[in-house]
């Protein structure tokens, strides 16, 4: 086996990639020599500090993989906000009335369904244990790189390191995607994203609620503080007009689009917006390299699940490379990337696909699926056993 500088090279230190890192380094007890790659690492907000606007949804199973890389208790002083129902209905019909779909966590003997945890946060907690744990951190972007049968190189500037495997955490944009030609470009949806965070007159009770609109789903996710994240996703003119409008006004508007569920609405934080896009790579593995998180695959934020993929090819991957170690192999040897590529590949792609589907039957003005789609909702509602197949895919996933 050649010797190179590093056993793992991990380009991108967000969420995924820096998750990554760390389960390697935790179930391979030390034996694997990594380094992270991460020009701009996330660091831990004070606890003084206002929360940021970039929230997500994780998982049970998120949760399950911050605590076995010892983040979790990191992430107390950030306040993850559990949440224990998931409220969803159509704008044609009233919250609360038969054809709102309910989850909730006692249904199937769960705590919770999920937290809601800053982004940034996540990502610092999981450097600060990457650091703790022998990781070596670059502070710098990887700039080219050459993908050879018995090793890899990876420029970062005009250093260079050899390296066994190199993955790609680098983001949706991946640079390191389009210098490998693995292929593909994220496909716009004709949509933004508005963020922002909101105080409700009601108290949230600890669910997240989403209402689909014609121009798109409107999420109220209930923060530790009381206040609400909203993500609502619009036509970007609509989103343009929305921004240009006072925060009493924009207030006003969220109030009206979520159908008073939480009363009066007040703006408490800066707003942002993001294009929506979605994207499933062509390939995600080639000699030496394979793509992660964001870099592999991105979804429409409706279900909150981007990151949460993006875990479960952490899992996936880390089992793969485990095994090939265990039996002796290269950690770039070809047999167990293809296998993890064609694996999250694929499930990734269904996935995509489902969330897709649900994106268009909801958007779709057309009267007959409008008429079509009322009974939806209410029909999951009343067949337990889909219900609680889609609330355990919500705590795997
Ligand atoms: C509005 C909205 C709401 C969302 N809500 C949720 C939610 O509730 N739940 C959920 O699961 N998901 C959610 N998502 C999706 C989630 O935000 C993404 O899936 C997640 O941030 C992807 O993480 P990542 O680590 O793969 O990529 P990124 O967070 O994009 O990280 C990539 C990293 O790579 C670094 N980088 C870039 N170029 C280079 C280079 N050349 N060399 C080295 N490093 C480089 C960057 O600095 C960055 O730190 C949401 C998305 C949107 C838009």
């Amino acid at each position: 086996m050649t010797r190179t500088d590093f056993d793992v090279l991990i380009g991108g230190g967000g969420m995924v990639g820096a998750a990554l890192a760390t389960l390697l380094a935790v179930r391979s007890n030390g034996a694997l020599r990594i380094a992270l790659v991460e020009p701009r690492p996330a660091l831990m907000p004070l606890p003084q500090e206002t929360l940021d606007v970039r929230v997500s949804a994780i998982s049970r199973a998120g949760q399950r993989l911050l605590t076995e890389v010892g983040a979790w208790p990191l992430l107390a002083a950030r306040s993850p906000s559990p949440y224990e129902q998931m409220i969803v209905w159509d704008a044609q019909d009233a919250v609360g009335g038969p054809d709102t779909l309910i989850f909730d966590a006692a249904e199937i003997g769960e705590p919770d369904l999920g937290h809601i945890i800053e982004n940034r946060a996540i990502a610092a907690a999981l450097i600060e244990r990457a650091l703790a744990l022998g990781i070596t951190l670059l502070r710098t972007p990887v700039t080219g790189l050459q993908l050879d049968r018995d090793r890899a190189t990876v420029s970062l500037g005009d250093r260079q390191l050899s390296v066994s495997l190199v993955v790609a955490a680098d983001g949706v944009d991946s640079p390191m995607r389009h210098l490998a030609e693995l292929g593909g470009e994220p496909i716009p949806y004709p949509q933004t994203a508005i963020v922002t965070h909101l105080r409700p007159e009601h108290p949230h009770g600890a669910a997240a609620r989403q209402r689909f609109l014609p121009g798109g789903p409107l999420a109220l996710l209930p923060l530790a503080d009381g206040r609400v994240s909203l993500v609502w996703s619009l036509p970007p003119t609509q989103a343009q007009a929305l921004a240009a409008l006072t925060d009493e006004a924009f207030a006003s508007a969220v109030t009206a689009a979520s159908d008073g569920v939480l009363g009066q609405l007040e703006v408490a934080s800066p707003r942002s917006s993001f294009p929506l896009r979605r994207f499933n790579a062509d390939h995600y593995a080639t000699t030496r390299m394979v793509l992660v998180g964001d870099a592999a695959h991105v979804v429409h934020p409706l279900a909150g699940q981007g990151v949460n993929q993006g875990f479960l090819d952490v899992l996936a991957l880390t089992d793969e490379i485990n095994r090939a170690r265990a039996g002796g192999a290269d950690v770039g040897d070809p047999g167990p990337l293809g296998r993890y590529a064609r694996s999250r590949r694929a499930d990734n792609a269904l996935f995509g696909a489902a969330l897709d589907s649900i994106y268009r039957v909801y958007t779709d003005e057309r009267d007959w699926v409008r008429r079509g789609r009322r009974t939806l909702l209410g029909t999951a509602q009343r067949l337990g056993p889909i219900k609680q197949h889609l609330v355990s895919r919500a705590l795997l996933g």
